[in-house]
């Protein structure tokens, strides 16, 4: 925000004929709009500074390494310090008047409110603490600290050293707050343990001989390195003891039922329904986007296949996706395909008009970085808030690391048509597109560290069909079925994860429902499966988001008639950053 609205208030104060009025109250009067929302930014960088304070962690996976020595215990003290910061902020946040800041600063304090309710509910409702032992691992902070060149070898080693000193007392504590685990939640907490161990090597400890900190920090290294290796084996020793325990007395369930999973959604996804609704849709769109591929299947079962099309009709939609996925790229050329695609989805964007893309701002596509490896595919890695000045890259991953088979099912699901659907998701008009103009238009620290997760995915999801639907690929139908197949996963994302959490869904249904009726790999499958015992609302995301916004779009379209702009829709809907798209949606359909 420029700070022009104060220098005006306080001079029109001076010079406003009001020297019996104290100057503040004067000043209040005339705080403009511009001058709410500085003021307002103020307040949220206060917010976050006393943030990382209570969650050091956080703070050092946002990039703050000078929180990197401070390992926070999970104990009453600690949640009481929480449930503290939520009072006091809740307050002074709520005294803001919404009606009188600018659009992009009102939800900035929707997101505010909204994550110290998370935290209160977390605590006070959620109690993850008292039966996830996954939610106990120190590795992940000292990973990040050892393997990010933040420092120089001895602040690094400094920084290690100071975070271990608590270690013991940390994982002591993680056992008297798990009075009821569950069977699932304990076997992760077991697996990502056994992995911290790792980072508590040999090679760290010779590490620590070599460099240049003082004899007795050497000393003390290795007395607290020996004692935090200790500390985690005998977690892990303690979650499998629990483990043999529940062959005889079952723990919790790790279904989290009705009641918490609407809560839940409400506070992680701020959508304009509830999660049973959202569900409902769902189902409705799975039935659609089945019936659309069953007819293009009719139409091009000829064109692929001499002999008749099966009777079972969501069979032969799987034989015409298995001949289909033969059509793609050669291993070798697969980063080099994608960025031959990125121009074509550009030129497409500013013939149809779809969008404004900033030329200063080219996307530059880029082999993934060895460091960064790990997931095949791609991804957008934009700076971090406090990285200024960085890169935005779309990161390709070539697959040289594969084995010919694991290659090969990797390029039949990243196939001709389903490549094209990715770039678009990922890069244009996708999340590339929609971080340029969060950066641009309605850029804040609020946004870019508790932006609505939901909305940005939603948006590369919506991206999708918008692009297609525009005549993106002239129509094909072979593009339209992958369009569908990829699509379905999304929405039976949703089904599975509010089947499993809510409707007791078994293993052997979410297994039929991706595999046969949303055309998955096995693999693949089982994958999703754990994936949704062990979080709970995150994978409706992408499909709320893109219903959210789909649905407005219509609205708008209704409501505007001849007068509705396609790009304009776009420009504004984007304008207002990370925002969760009920906010957006009020905004919008108001004016
Ligand atoms: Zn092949
Ligand atoms: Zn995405």
């Amino acid at each position: 925000m420029k700070p022009t609205g104060v220098v005006l208030a306080l001079s029109l104060a001076l010079l406003g004929g009001c020297q019996s009025q104290p100057a503040q109250q004067a000043a209040a009067v005339v705080c403009d709009q511009a001058c709410q929302a500085q003021q307002f930014n103020q307040l949220s960088q206060q917010f976050i500074d006393e943030l990382w304070q209570i969650a050091p962690e956080w703070a050092v996976y946002q990039g703050k390494y000078e929180f990197a020595p401070m390992l926070s215990l999970p104990n009453e003290a600690e949640r009481q310090a929480t449930l503290a910061f939520v009072a006091k902020w809740r307050a002074q946040l709520q005294a803001v008047p919404k009606a009188q800041l600018p659009a992009a600063t009102q939800t900035d304090q929707t997101l505010l409110l909204n994550l110290v309710d998370s935290f209160e509910w977390e605590i006070r409702r959620f109690k993850s603490w008292q039966w996830n032992p996954s939610q106990y691992n120190v590795g992940g902070v000292f990973g990040r600290v050892l393997s990010e060149q933040w420092g120089s070898e001895e602040q690094v080693l400094q920084a290690v050293l100071q975070r271990m000193q608590n270690v013991p007392q940390y994982y002591a504590i993680a056992r008297t707050n798990l009075t009821n685990p569950t069977k699932e939640h304990t076997e992760l907490g077991i697996l990502q343990n056994q992995g911290s161990l790792q980072l508590f090597s040999p090679e760290l400890l010779a590490r620590a001989k070599a460099s240049d900190l003082s004899f007795d920090d050497k000393a003390n290294f290795e007395q607290r390195f020996l004692a935090s290796r200790q500390a985690i084996s005998s977690y892990i020793a303690h979650l499998e003891q629990r483990l043999q325990q529940m062959e005889t007395t079952p723990g919790r369930s790790f279904r989290i039922g009705e009641t918490l999973y609407e809560e839940k959604f409400a506070l992680d996804i701020q959508a304009g329904m509830s999660a049973k609704q959202l569900y409902q849709r769902a189902v409705q769109d799975k039935d659609k986007a089945q019936q659309q591929m069953v007819k293009i299947t009719e139409q091009l079962w000829s064109k692929y296949f001499s002999k008749p099309m099966p009777t079972d009709k969501l069979l032969a939609v799987r034989q015409l996706i298995d001949k289909l996925s033969a059509a793609h790229v050669e291993r070798e050329n697969f980063v080099s395909e994608v960025r031959q695609q990125i121009p074509e989805l550009v030129q497409f964007v500013n013939q149809h008009d779809l969008l404004t893309l900033d030329p200063t701002k080219p996307l530059v596509v880029r082999e993934t970085p060895a460091y960064m490896r790990g997931f095949a595919g791609a991804s957008i890695s934009a700076p971090g808030p406090y990285d200024n000045g960085g890169n935005t890259y779309y990161n390709v991953t070539p697959l040289d690391n594969m084995g010919a088979e694991e290659a090969e099912s990797y390029l039949r699901e990243y196939n001709h048509w389903v490549l094209q659907i990715l770039n678009i998701h990922e890069a244009i008009p996708g999340h590339y597109a929609q971080l340029v103009y969060s950066n641009n238009e309605s850029s804040s620290l609020v946004k870019s560290l508790f932006g609505n997760g939901a909305m940005v995915e939603g948006w590369a999801v919506y991206a999708e069909r918008m692009m297609l639907e525009q005549g993106y690929g002239d129509f094909e139908p072979e593009l339209w079925l992958m369009y569908w197949k990829w699509n379905l996963r999304v929405i039976c994302n949703t089904i599975l994860d509010y089947g499993i959490q809510v409707r007791g869904m078994t293993e052997e249904q979410g297994m039929d429902l991706l595999v046969n009726q949303a055309f998955q790999q096995q693999t693949e499958a089982s994958q999703k499966w754990r994936r949704a015992t062990l979080s709970q609302v995150q994978l409706t995301s992408y499909y709320s988001g893109f219903r959210e916004i789909y649905d407005l779009r219509e609205a708008l379209k209704q409501q505007q008639g001849e007068d509705f702009q396609l790009k304009q829709f776009h420009q504004q809907f984007l304008s207002y950053g990370s925002a969760p798209v009920k906010e957006v949606r009020s905004l919008m359909m108001s004016n």
